[in-house]
């Protein structure tokens, strides 16, 4: 169906008999929505926020040209359900993709992302948009649960984590880590449902999601697309390509940030030499903090306590960029948001509808990314397994459980709970619980009423394969 500026167009174009400009120029076109989310990546690890050895020319101008922000969440400190939350825009509670059995999916996981989810893609689909899917999944490789499956016309990437399926040649321990090879992990690569690379050569992956993500880009400039553009890197084990290989003075890592930040320059260069930059919104995220047993194969959380696989800031806090020019009012926002709030957003630029048969736990970001209007959010739900470990309300976060990410210890109940201010104490160091205990019974009213609205469902994770 035409829109009425279009319509208007057709009608001047009958009458006259003779060539107008075409409707594209008149109508205001949905916006083109892009997502590059990286794996492991922490909130110190790129020069916008702050790392001082490792360079991101592309990301430090697109932070100048768009918004940094300081206090943006993802759903959960691992993959699978991180990745859950940024898809449905729901806790991965409410899907059954976080789980007390297991943490993320592996390569005997039967699960999957159910059916019923609604994925940014899919909402996607019912405005029109041409949608691709280029990188790390995680939320299921049986064919079911494939992103072909929930709403990509196409899919090109390693479909779970790039450490998984270790093969017999592969080194035990952390040796395998330190000199890696792509030869020790047989893991596939995927286009649409089929294998075509496995083992797959990880040294040119994010050269080659890029090139993908940049060949869409090509095909669908005339219609609005999704892409999303999930790095397997900066997870262990890490590669770059020829061109990146020991040029960083960080070291692996630096040299596996670099080409991320490349591929970000090609990206917002392809945008701009389409020129469609400017009907473009860009959003770079992680989907955890960094993976700190791994020493320096791993990144960095700043400032942040803790990182991957804990409720701490680090494992949960990620460095954010939005960038869209002309529209995104340029500056730091320090408000509070989450990858969950990117469905309620995109729902609202691509004028889509959401289905009201369900809990939504994202808010839409637009009023402070155009500066129309304040935050709506004022929470956040710290999730390990199926536990609230800590919650946060305005500047004050309680953890009423604390574990490490990946140690031995087991989970440390906090009676009474911990509590930090973050606008004063963003590396949680001062606990302030003997202070202010009424703050801590208001945020356990929070989770207590949050809790309510939490169904069981089907624990996708603790399913094996069929
Ligand atoms: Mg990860």
């Amino acid at each position: 169906m035409l829109n009425p500026a279009a319509r208007c167009s057709l009608l001047i174009l009958l009458l006259s008999g003779c060539t107008v400009s075409p409707p594209s120029s008149e109508a205001e076109r949905l916006p083109n929505l892009i997502v590059i989310f990286c794996d492991d990546v922490g909130f110190g690890d790129i020069g916008a926020f702050g790392h001082p050895t490792i360079a991101t020319p592309h990301l430090d101008r697109m932070a100048e040209e768009g918004q940094r922000w300081t206090n943006f969440y993802v759903g959960a400190a691992v993959c699978t359900p991180s990745r859950a939350a940024l898809m449905t825009g729901r806790l991965p509670i409410r899907s059954g993709m976080m789980s007390s059995r297991r943490r993320v999916l592996f390569p005997d996981s039967g699960g999957g992302l159910p059916d019923e989810e609604l994925t940014l893609a899919e909402m996607l689909k019912t405005r029109g948009y041409a949608t691709g899917c280029f990188g790390k999944w995680h939320l299921g490789h049986l064919p079911q649960f494939l992103p072909t499956r929930h709403g990509f016309d196409s899919y090109f990437g390693i479909p779970y984590s790039n450490d998984m399926d270790r093969t017999p040649e592969s080194p035990r321990g952390r040796v395998a880590f330190e000199q890696p090879n792509s030869e020790y992990w047989n893991v596939p690569l995927m286009r649409g449902e089929q294998v075509i690379e496995r083992p797959a050569n990880q040294e040119t992956i994010t050269r080659r999601y890029t090139e993908e993500a940049l060949a869409f880009i090509d095909e669908n400039v005339d219609r609005p697309f999704f892409v999303y553009l999930a790095h397997s890197m900066a997870h262990v084990p890490l590669f770059a390509s020829e061109s990146f290989d020991g040029k960083s003075i960080r070291g692996l890592y630096g040299d596996v940030m670099e080409e991320i930040d490349w591929s970000v320059g090609q990206i917002l260069d392809r945008l701009r030499s389409l020129k469609i930059e400017d009907e473009t919104l860009v959003v770079f995220t992680s989907d955890n903090g960094p993976w700190l047993v791994f020493d320096q194969q791993g990144g960095s959380a700043g400032l942040l306590r803790g990182g991957k696989g804990e409720t701490w800031e680090g494992g949960m806090r990620e460095p954010t960029l939005f960038w869209w020019p002309g529209r995104v009012r340029p500056g730091v926002v320090m408000d509070m948001a989450a990858t969950m709030d990117l469905l309620p957003t995109f729902a609202q630029l691509a004028e889509a509808e959401l289905p009201e048969d369900r809990v939504y736990d994202g808010y839409d970001l637009s009023p402070l990314l155009f500066g129309t209007g304040p935050a709506q959010r004022d929470r956040i739900f710290y999730y390990r397994e199926e536990q609230v470990f800590a919650a946060r309300k305005g500047p004050f976060k309680a953890h009423f459980i604390t574990q490490s990410g990946y140690g031995s210890d087991g989970p440390a109940v906090q009676d009474p709970p911990l509590l930090y201010n973050l606008e004063h104490d963003p590396s949680e160091k001062y606990d302030l619980s003997s202070r202010h205990p009424e703050v801590i019974e208001e945020i356990m009213r929070m989770v207590e009423e949050h809790r309510n609205t939490v169904v069981p469902v089907v624990d996708q994770l603790a399913i094996p394969l069929p």
